[in-house]
């Protein structure tokens, strides 16, 4: 079986593991204890806090961690608008976001009566600096743009979009979950004041991730009672998994620039091959500026379902673009926003990599796709 929706999940590194291990036996304490078995435990998870920010180049108290990404980024997005009304009530973000930023950002439309401003993206999904400048209003209190997105791959150019909402004084937030690992991740490099990341999309386990949020920008919790994380998420922390969190983005991090560019190059000649020998396909999300891992493609006239369920037959299993849509009869809203027309964007079919992934795979893999729409499209 060949395993291309690494953008789903990834499997736990065996280094990740290793690294969790002491923390889920020996050091088994509960960290927010005084006692000696707490304050072992307390260690291992400051240790990992340090090693994190030492990565986005933040301070060890500006990382709060939580369940995953999507609890990160409604941690973002409300907890920062919410911090912030006294000053305004309007919110810019993107009409591409993953669910969590979205739903988020709808919620506060609806209970707060926050207004909401969607950049326009192209049809490769990229935002122009200067059309996200002008969404910019003195009473913004937020913008949240994602760093790269899980359905197609495309990156954002987050450094420009960072320095229009600096000059307007608006704090930006980016969904980091799916560019962790593959672009670097520093915060004034990206020039954002929020960030968010998964752990299960790194090689760490499931039910881990966190946000990285400067000290000056306000944020109400969400989640209430015992004061962890500096009273900003309470919850007795999950030690052992902010442990493996902080050990598979150092291993990411330190792998990535040679990472980046090998799988990337891979992924060109992939994507050529589909384009070649597919009749009618199209490659969805930008050429150029998008994450090396991200395959996407459309195949007009089948159906998306039916290209995966032929593709799984032959051994390759991906995804139609998002784990949430996938099984679902609704076209993406990603690519509705990006003008596909319905019946189009229901011929989706995502192939994400590993950094492990190899030629003779992504051979395999071609072969597999073009047999697999060619069986359907002779069905139809
Ligand atoms: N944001 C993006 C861009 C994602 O791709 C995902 C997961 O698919 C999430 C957020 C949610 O992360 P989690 O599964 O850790 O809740």
């Amino acid at each position: 079986m060949l395993y291309l929706d690494n953008a789903a999940t990834t499997p736990v590194r065996r280094e990740v593991l290793e690294a969790m291990w002491p923390y889920l036996t020996g050091t088994f304490g509960n960290p927010s204890s005084h006692h000696t078995v707490g304050e072992a435990a307390a260690a291992g998870l400051q240790d990992a806090r340090r090693r994190i920010a030492r990565v986005l180049g933040v301070r060890a108290g500006d990382v709060v961690f939580t369940s995953g990404g999507t609890e990160a980024d409604n941690l973002a997005v409300k907890g920062i608008a919410l911090a912030s009304m006294s000053r305004g009530r309007h919110l810019v973000t993107s009409p591409i976001e993953h669910e969590a930023v979205a739903e988020s950002v709808d919620y506060l439309r609806r209970l707060h009566g926050f207004e909401v401003t969607e950049v326009p993206v192209d049809r490769a999904g990229r935002i122009a600096p200067e059309d996200f400048a002008s969404t910019l209003r003195p009473d913004t209190v937020l913008a949240s743009i994602m760093a790269a997105n899980n359905e197609i791959g495309t990156v954002q150019d987050l450094t420009a979009l960072g320095a229009a909402a600096r000059s307007a004084g608006v704090p930006l937030h980016t969904d980091a979950v799916q560019a962790a690992g593959w672009i670097p991740l520093g915060l004034d490099r990206l020039g954002v004041d929020a960030l968010s990341v998964s752990g299960h999309k790194l090689g760490a386990p499931k039910g881990i991730g966190f946000l990285a949020v400067r000290g000056a920008i306000p944020l109400e919790p969400l989640v209430h009672g015992g004061g962890q994380e500096r009273g900003r998420r309470s919850g007795t922390e999950n030690v052992a998994a902010a442990i493996g969190l902080a050990t598979a983005l150092e291993l990411a991090t330190a792998e990535q620039p040679e990472a980046a560019g090998r799988v990337a190059a891979l992924r060109d000649e992939f994507i050529a091959r589909v384009l070649q020998n597919v009749p009618g396909a199209q490659l969805t999300g930008d050429p150029g500026h998008r994450l090396p891992g991200i395959a996407s493609f459309v195949f007009p006239g089948t159906s998306g379902e039916a290209v995966l369920l032929e593709l799984e037959r032959r051994g390759v299993v991906s995804s139609s673009g998002s784990a949430c849509a996938a099984g679902s009869d609704e076209p993406s809203a990603v690519l509705l926003a990006l003008g596909l027309p319905p019946e189009v964007a229901q011929t989706a079919v995502r192939f994400s990599f590993s950094a492990a992934v190899t030629a003779a795979e992504l051979d395999q893999a071609a072969s597999a796709v073009v047999a697999s729409v060619a069986a359907v499209a002779g069905l139809g």
